[in-house]
């Protein structure tokens, strides 16, 4: 069963509430799909037992000893990638959108492409299961195929393991990166909390997740920092007939246990909060 853990809103407390699902759920893998900031091995320390390289697509470069410096390339940039200093054409590798027209241009074929080979998708073992994640190397771009290469990992482990859980931490937003982190998942968790941005982005992300054929559950974090949006999104779940697999109230407790890198049910395992994200938990897997 693969289960995505997504909030339109950043910051609502997604990555926690995951980190303790995979500590309670206990023999998981784990799959860090916010590859644009990937932080879960930050707490979970896994040890890393296979890397692979993952090929961003392209960037423009310019050989020197070939060009002339007609300018004729600057002409066709469409991506604003490419800026005139004392005579000299140069490409900046963040804007450049790899899109080769300056290659195809240049009378004396002074500019090639290189391969954008930075980023990384490492898998290994953690403490409670097996874990992939991908880092995308600032400026590299697709993060939506590294997602789907994070997927296809966390699954081929989850087979040759048996193991029957694989609990997806997603990108925020409703973008590429989202999408491909929740087609074809079993069910989609959003995580929000009671604020006025983070229940319009819940909204947007409802819209999105509806038209896939997945089970969707809500859960409200830190619900009680304002109690009347918290009614009020119980209200939307209830009039539109969502699952609300719960509520969590604001509890300091989960910032001093990512301090420590644990998990919330390992740092206060019996607290209230701790016991109300195993009910979430089993709420949303039965
Ligand atoms: S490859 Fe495209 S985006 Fe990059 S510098 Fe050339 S024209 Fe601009
Ligand atoms: S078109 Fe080619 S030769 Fe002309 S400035 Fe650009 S890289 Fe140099």
């Amino acid at each position: 069963m693969e289960i995505a853990i997504i909030s339109g809103k950043g910051g609502t407390g997604k990555s926690s509430i995951t980190a303790a699902f995979a500590s309670i759920a206990n023999n998981v893998v784990l799959a860090d799909c916010d590859v644009d900031a990937a932080n879960m091995h930050i707490i979970m320390n896994p040890t890393v037992e296979e890397q692979s390289v993952y090929i961003a697509g392209e960037k423009a470069v310019i050989d020197y000893s070939k060009c002339n410096s007609c300018r004729i390339c600057t002409e066709y940039c469409r991506f604003e990638a490419m800026t005139i200093s004392e005579n000299k054409v140069s490409i900046d590798s963040v804007n450049c959108d790899g899109c080769r027209l300056c290659e195809r241009v240049c009378p004396v074929s002074a500019i090639s492409m290189e391969k954008r080979d930075k980023s990384r998708m490492y898998s290994g073992s953690f403490r409670f299961g097996k874990m992939v994640f991908g880092i995308l190397y600032p400026g590299e771009e697709n993060s939506g195929k590294l997602v789907a290469i994070v997927r296809r990992k966390a699954k081929e482990i989850a087979t040759l393991h048996k193991i029957d859980h694989i609990l997806i931490d997603s990108p925020p937003g409703i973008g590429c990166s989202l999408i491909s982190s929740i087609t074809g998942v079993d069910k989609v968790v959003i995580v929000t909390e009671p604020s006025m941005s983070a229940f319009s982005d819940l909204i947007r992300t409802v819209e999105l997740v509806s038209k896939f054929n997945t089970e969707l559950s809500i859960v409200i974090n830190k619900s009680d920092l304002c109690q009347q949006i918290t009614d009020e999104i119980i209200t939307y779940c209830y009039q539109n007939k969502f699952k609300l697999a719960g509520t969590i109230k604001f509890d300091p407790e989960i910032v001093y246990a990512m301090v420590n890198c644990m998990t919330i049910n390992e740092w206060k395992p019996d607290s209230e909060t701790s016991n109300t994200l195993k009910q979430i938990y089993n709420s949303i897997i039965n």
